[in-house]
């Protein structure tokens, strides 16, 4: 079954988000399967965003996703990589589209509230980062069938 990794970044913690955010992808009827509320040391935030070292943008968003506790997750289920992409938005908060949580919450693209894995193979990459495989839950909801 496919996996996403998603971290609520400390603007979305600070603006108490947390709940909503949650609630978004349940309700959409993905599978929560891992989760911890955390600081982030400046090597995991830099292993994280190794993509983007050369930006100019880098060490500013090593500081900030540094800079307090942030929501990490690992939600389940069929295409589950793009849908919650989908469901974010643009990275830019003001040309994200109402409806997404990026287009409905924000409008700093240095403050854009959450990141989610851009593609299979990078959610299998910031899974394995982020989370330790005891710390992933395998289970099935067994409502699945009618509620979905
Ligand atoms: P996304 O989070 O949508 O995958 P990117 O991978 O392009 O976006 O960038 C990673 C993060 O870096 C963004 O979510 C945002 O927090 C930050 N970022 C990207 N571009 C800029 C920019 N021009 N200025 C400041 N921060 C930026
Ligand atoms: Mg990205």
């Amino acid at each position: 079954m496919e996996r996403t990794f998603l971290a609520i970044k400390p603007d979305g913690v600070q603006r108490q988000l947390i709940g909503e955010i949650i609630c978004r992808f349940e309700t959409k009827g993905f599978t929560l399967v891992g989760l911890k509320f955390m600081k982030v040391s400046r090597e995991l935030a830099e292993q994280h965003y190794d993509v983007h070292k050369e930006k100019p943008f880098f060490n500013g968003l090593v500081e900030f996703i540094t800079s307090g506790p942030v929501t990490a997750m690992v939600w389940e289920g069929d295409g589950v990589v793009a849908a919650a992409r989908k469901m974010i938005g643009a990275t830019n908060p003001l040309s994200a589209e109402p409806g997404t949580i990026r287009g409905d919450f924000g409008v700093n693209i240095g403050r854009n509230l959450i990141h989610g894995s851009d593609a299979v193979e990078t959610a299998q990459r910031e899974i394995g980062l982020w989370f330790k495989q005891e710390e992933l839950v395998d289970w099935q909801p067994t409502l699945s069938g009618w509620m979905r």
